[in-house]
């Protein structure tokens, strides 16, 4: 690989995640659903990761359609979901492709923008949960099947505020700073024992129900589609990403996804970055 790794920089052949099984989870709305798309055209099997069977039905069907290799449909509540449920996931997937070359972990939930102070403590525990704790226990229980990949990659979505604290965004922040702190324990633990290679991505702004939720105000017109932003995580879950491990990438420049920068930039919620 020549000069340092950047995923914004990589254009995917046509058949790059030709053999590989990607499995992706929040794969019904949004950026996951514009990056299962992607790595289907992008000749990989997907495992189509949500809690809603209807609309992870309709994006199957749109990866048939396309004339992309046959995807399939998990249904997992990660709100919800019980030890049992993984173990089912698991299984289900090792005996359907014997192995895991990628997973991504896309689904999450914003939860309330509210000040710490105020913060309402069952809202706080679900979205740790959803955001964190359930990608922990499904990447846990799909490490066998990632170590049975030649080339493995785990690839957890990070944010911006999830780099440097920004007020009111309580336990949505939180979650993401944890999410990096998960993503280079594992990555550590798997270096020069496996060939399961663990990052973090930050979409940054995107036009979708998440953003909407966020920012109510704003015109999600002047946003980049999901579709637009589907590069950066083809080479982190293809062969282009080889060998990196631990690290944090952004898929947009840093103009579009900086955090509040100094301590003399606004605190304000409503402010458009993210
Ligand atoms: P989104 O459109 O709201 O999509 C969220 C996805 O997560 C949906 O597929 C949703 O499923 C799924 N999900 C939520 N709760 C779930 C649960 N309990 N079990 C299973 N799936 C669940 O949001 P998005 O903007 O695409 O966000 C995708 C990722 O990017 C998130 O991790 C988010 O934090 C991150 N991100 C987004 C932005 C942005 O500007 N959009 C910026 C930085 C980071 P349903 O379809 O069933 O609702």
């Amino acid at each position: 690989m020549s000069g340092p790794f950047d995923p914004r920089a990589h254009s995917a052949r046509a058949d790059e995640l030709a053999g590989r099984v990607i499995a992706i989870t929040g794969a019904s709305s949004g950026i996951g659903h514009a990056v299962a798309l992607a790595c289907a055209q992008h000749a990989a099997e997907v495992v189509l990761i949500g809690r809603d069977a209807k609309k992870l039905e309709v994006v199957h069907a749109q990866i048939t359609a396309s004339g992309a290799p046959q995807a399939s449909i998990a249904v997992l509540d990660l709100e919800k979901a019980l030890a049992r449920d993984y173990d089912q996931l698991a299984d289900a997937l090792l005996e359907r492709y014997g192995r895991l070359d990628g997973l991504l972990h896309n689904a999450g939930v914003l939860g309330t923008l509210t000040p710490i102070e105020h913060y309402d403590v069952p809202t706080w525990c679900r979205v740790l949960h959803v955001n964190l704790t359930a990608a922990f226990a499904l990447t846990q229980v799909l490490l066998p099947a990632l170590k049975k990949s030649a080339d493995a990659s785990v690839v957890f979505t990070a944010s911006a505020v999830g780099r440097e604290g920004r007020a009111y965004w309580g336990a949505y922040a939180v979650s993401k700073f944890a999410i990096e702190g998960l993503s280079q324990v594992l990555a550590a633990e798997l270096e020069g024992i496996s060939q399961v290679r663990v990052n973090t991505l930050n979409p940054g702004r995107a036009r979708t129900a998440m953003r909407r939720q966020a920012y109510p105000a704003e015109d999600l017109e002047t946003l980049p589609l999901p579709t637009a932003l589907t590069a950066p995580y083809l080479a982190l879950l293809g062969p282009a990403s080889r060998g990196v491990t631990g690290r944090a990438f952004d898929a947009q420049p840093a103009s579009a996804t900086a955090g509040p920068g100094s301590s003399a930039a606004s605190s304000d919620a409503l402010s458009s970055r993210n």
